[in-house]
Parts: structure tokens; sequence; C-alpha cells
């Protein structure tokens, strides 16, 4: 649905009603209410510590859907406070794959790091109203007073310094003047709280290391449950929407707001976080994935990145739709990623060029044929759009078919090449196969010869004769080589973090993601295509041209398969000979 369908408007009564979810819901309340005067800001708030992936996806669409959807505005915002993971590289990424997706922040681009100052000083504040105190105990020292889940914590040795004290030292650990790790600034609030969150968190660290944007300005970085809802406030942000695992921050982050007196008080409401199946979506694992090497790299198309899709050939179109299916809810699930491709499919089914590409090649010899003859036959670019047109492929004596398409001994219901069967090529002609010609040393099928029947141009027999099978093909002298790159899931379980004792997600590695198929042939119009045009080549699935590609060499990744007739019956065929 378009943000134009489903503009809201606050005073229809009935649209709460209508399908919203709750998220959406409960802005429509906020605005009934007038809380914000009716305001609707949000924000995206990635870190820069990898590239986004699908699950990013959603809670982009999320944010700037929602927005745009009131007539209102969101803000992309790096997390940026640790200055050990964070880098350029991934802010360049991260505003090239928001914009991919079709989404414009209007300069409102900001950085949690350019509020280091502001930030530092509603820290002073907190200490002023004695409310946060420097804090000396270690690791293992804060985590023994912390307590546990059922057993209160017990009040830190250093909690009831002075005001002046604790002004001194937090003023001193931003000067440098004390060890990484010696020190930290503790909100001051409860170490019996049910709720761990609340047992006096940290809120500044010291930590030596050059910020990749305030450089070597600060020895000190703000945690990020302090940072993050001061950010929303100082931005002005009315809904902060995020994952369901901060659900317990929550307390937290309404109490930085109100003990800060920050002039805004943002609400946050959290949802599902998006599972795939058979997928990692964390940055974390995917960054293991990278550096290890068992991925190409971020951009891999087996990556459930936004660049490794983009790559594959998915859709930003395709991508929201995706996340528009899916819906907010606040329950956690794992969704198929049947589905993700099924919205691939519809999009790329309505705008995919169709061409013939044979994968296997299997030559054919039409002896009947005049050597040296070539016939353009007109093929229809998208039977879907009639508005794409046609083009013509080149036909000629020698083509390639598909392997697969021949069988010397067909098994019921197979309605290709055999000894002696008839069928249409595509757009062109009926052949009927007169013999397989084999390597006299493997035994392997190497050639087939067949004839042709001139009075089937274009695909049929005026006699009113019927064929079962049509097949694709491409005239060998005029095809164009390429090597294929066909894909399946990375993992083999579908939770891959479902490991068991001792398991690990990475047994769950699948070895056969990436085949690589060299030697294929596809038609001619597909010469000189630049990196990243969309196919559909018939009965085989949807492709696209890789990056990889160069004058001399043509590469194609498979971006998804079809799912039609075809694939059903080659999937029963090879269960029967499996069988
Ligand atoms: P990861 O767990 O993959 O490292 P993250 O939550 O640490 O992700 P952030 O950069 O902090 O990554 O995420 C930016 C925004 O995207 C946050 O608001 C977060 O809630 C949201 N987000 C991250 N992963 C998902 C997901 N799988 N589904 C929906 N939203 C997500
Ligand atoms: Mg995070």
């Amino acid at each position: 649905m378009t943000t134009e369908a489903r503009r809201v408007t606050v005073d229809a009564a009935d649209d709460a009603a209508g399908g919203l979810d709750f998220i959406r819901q409960i802005v429509v309340e906020d605005r009934r209410a007038g809380k914000h005067a009716g305001r609707v800001r949000t924000r995206f708030p990635p870190e820069p510590n990898g590239y986004l992936h699908i699950g990013h996806a959603k809670s982009i669409c999320l944010n700037f859907g929602l927005a745009a959807e009131h007539g209102g505005l969101c803000n992309l915002r790096m997390d940026d406070t640790n200055p050990t993971t964070e880098s350029v590289e991934y802010v360049r990424a991260i505003e090239d794959d928001v914009r991919w997706l079709g989404f414009d922040w209007d300069g409102r681009f900001y950085h949690a790091a350019d509020y280091f100052e502001q930030l530092y000083d509603c820290a002073v504040r907190l200490i002023e109203a004695g409310k946060a105190y420097v804090c000396e105990l270690q690791g293992a020292e804060v985590s023994e007073y912390r307590g546990r889940w059922n057993r209160p914590g017990r009040n830190s040795p250093w909690r009831d310094r002075t005001v002046a004290e604790n002004l001194d030292l937090f003023a001193r650990m931003r000067a440098g003047e004390f060890e990484d790790g010696s020190r930290t600034l503790r909100a001051r609030i409860d170490m019996a709280s049910p709720n761990m969150n609340l047992r006096d968190p940290t809120i500044y660290r010291i930590r030596r290391a050059p910020h990749y944007r305030s450089g070597d300005a600060w020895c000190i970085y703000p945690m990020y449950d302090f940072t993050h809802p001061l950010s929303d406030a100082f931005e002005g942000i009315t809904h902060s929407l995020c994952t369901l695992e901060f659900e317990d921050h929550r307390p937290l982050y309404d109490w930085f707001l109100e003990n800060i007196d920050a002039p805004c008080r943002p609400r946050q409401i959290e949802f599902a976080r998006l599972n795939l199946s058979y997928t990692v979506l964390s940055k974390r694992r995917l960054l293991e994935l990278v550096s290890e090497g068992r991925v190409a790299g971020w951009d891999d198309p087996r990556m459930p990145t936004i660049v490794g899709f983009r790559r594959r050939g998915y859709t930003p179109e395709a991508i929201r739709d995706f996340c528009d299916r899916i819906g907010i809810a606040k329950a956690n699930s794992i969704v198929s990623i049947a589905q993700l491709e099924d919205a691939v499919r519809q999009d790329l089914n309505r705008r995919a060029l169709r061409v013939m590409g044979v994968l296997r090649p299997l030559k054919v010899v039409i002896e009947n044929y005049p050597d040296g003859r070539v016939e353009e036959v007109e093929a229809v670019n998208n039977p879907e759009d009639a508005g794409m047109g046609s083009r013509v492929v080149p036909f000629s004596r020698e083509l390639y078919v598909e392997r697969t398409d021949f069988r010397e001994d067909p098994p019921r219901k197979y309605f290709r090449l055999a000894p002696g069967r008839e069928v249409r090529l595509r757009y062109a002609y009926f052949i009927t196969c007169r013999e397989a010609v084999r390597d006299p040393a493997t035994g392997e099928v190497v050639e087939l010869r067949c004839t042709y029947d001139p009075e089937t141009r274009g695909g049929y027999a005026p006699d009113g004769r019927k064929v079962r099978g049509t097949i694709h093909w491409v005239s060998a002298p005029h095809a164009v080589e390429a090597e294929v790159r066909l894909y399946d899931h990375l993992f083999t379980r579908v939770n891959p973090e479902d490991a068991g004792v001792g398991g690990d997600y990475m047994d769950a590695l699948n070895p056969a993601s990436l085949e690589t198929l060299t030697g294929c042939r596809v038609e001619p119009s597909l010469r000189g295509a630049p990196a990243g045009s969309r196919y559909q080549f018939e009965r085989r699935g949807y492709f696209c041209v890789d990056p990889d590609t160069t004058d001399g060499r043509l590469v194609i990744n498979r971006t998804v398969t079809l799912r039609d007739t075809w694939a059903k019956i080659e999937k029963a065929q090879q269960a029967q000979t499996a069988g």
C-alpha cells in the first residue's frame, strides 16, 4: 500500500479499527489526544558498526512510512557512541542503503557523536541533582554488587560521595586523569529494583580510543541507554520505535527524560524484530561471516544485507512490499524466507524482461536447416506488460538447449526431447529428435541431431498438430557465454541459532549455498548489459547481471527461482529418478 493510500486522518473515528497495526493505532490515538500538538517525528537510529540487513529494512519502512502517513518527518541518526566498532565506511553504506530503499531524510542526518557535549552537560545536571556518581568498582565487583534477578544488589561504596566530589571526579575523567576502566559514572537509581536496568546503570565509561567522528576529543563515552533517550529528546522525536529487547529498558529511558527534565518526552514503543528462516540477522554474526571469509563480503548475494540483496537482483519495491506484508507485531516469530522470495518474484514478474538462457547447454544440430542461414524470430519481452514490446532473436542450424530437456529414456509425463519426440522451440519451430550422439569415450550425450518442420514457423503447425513440450534455446553461433551463479540458503537450519548444546550457528552453514556454472549460453540481447540488469530466463528463474562482469566476461546471478509448473514437474521427476 502506498503512503497516500494509508494516509491517516486523525478525525475519522474508525481509522483505528481500519486494520492499523498496534503502533499505528497508538500514533492515531496520541494525535487525537493532542500529544506533541499532533506532530509525528520518528527516527531510524542504526549504529554504524556494520551494513544494514533486511531486519533494518523493516525498521526503516516503519519509521519513514509512519511519519509520511501522518505528514511528519523521519530523521536518520547514527547511534555512534562506540569508538572501537564504528567507521565512515559503514556510515556511507547506511546512507546508500536507506536511499536505495526509497527513503529520504532531506538533510535531517544526525550523529549521536555530535551530541557529546550536550550529553556531558546532561550528566553534569544529574550529578548536581544527586542522581549520578562516580564509581570505582571494577568489572567483577560491579556484577557482584548488582545482584541477580532474584536477589537485590548492594549499594556501591562510592554511592554517597558529595556532589562536589562527583563533579570534580567527572571533570577529571573527561580530562583524561584516570585509566581506562578505572572509574565510571553511574545513575543513582535503585540497587534493589526488580528491573536490573535500574540498578545504578553505567552512563559513562573511560575509553581511550579515537572515534571516527569526534577523533581524540573524548576519552569518556556515554552508554547507549543514556544516549538514546536524550538524542531522541534533542531531536524532538515523538515516537521512538525499537525492538522488543528494549522493553525492559523503557523505565530507564523514561527515567533519564524525567530526571534531565527533557523539554520533549518521546514515547518508546517496542515491536518484534524480524527473524527470517535459514538466515541470521545480527550485525555481529554477519560481520563474523565476512571476516572469517565464509562469504565474499557484505554484498555477497547470499547475505541478508541490503547490499547483498541488491547485488542479487532484489528490488527496493519488493523489499518494501515484503515489509508491508509481514506487518508489525508485538510477538517474536520467524518469518519464512519464502515470503520474501515471493515478493521478489511478484515484482520481477511485472518488470523483468523475458529472455532465453541455457544454463547447462546441449548442442542441437538441425540437419534439414540450411547451413549459414539465419532467421530472426520475434519474442515477447513480457507477457504481463504489452507495453514492454518485443525483440528479435536469431535462429540458426546449430542451437543449444538445456541438458535437462533431453531424456534418452523419458519417464511418464516428460514432454520434452527424447528420441523420435517432437517439441516446440519457443517462438521458433517444431523440431523432432532423430539421434543422440555420444562421446565414444565417456558415453555421455554430446549432441542431438534433429530435424525441423519449416511449416511451423512461430511455433504453430498449420495442420493443427499439437506438441506437449515447449523448450527454450539459443542460437549457438550468436549466443553469449556466461558464468551463472546459483544461490541457495546460507544456512541449512530454519533457525541457525538453534544449535543445541555445544553447537554453533556456523555448524549450520550450507556448503552448497553457491553453485557456479560456467559455459552457460544466453541470447545475444544480453551482450553489454550493465550490472544490475534484471531478466527472467524463461523456465529458469529470475537473474541479474553481476558487477563482476567485464568487457569479455558476463557474470550473472540467479535472483530467485521460478515457482511454476516446470519447477514442480522437474522436482517430481528428480524424485522419480532418485527413487
Ligand atoms: P543487530 O542486532 O543486527 O546488530 P542492532 O539492533 O544492534 O541490530 P542497530 O544499528 O542498533 O542494530 O539497529 C538500528 C535500528 O534497527 C534499531 O531501531 C533496531 O531496533 C532496528 N532493528 C535491528 N534489527 C532489526 C530486526 N531484525 N528487525 C526489526 N528491526 C531491527
Ligand atoms: Mg543496536
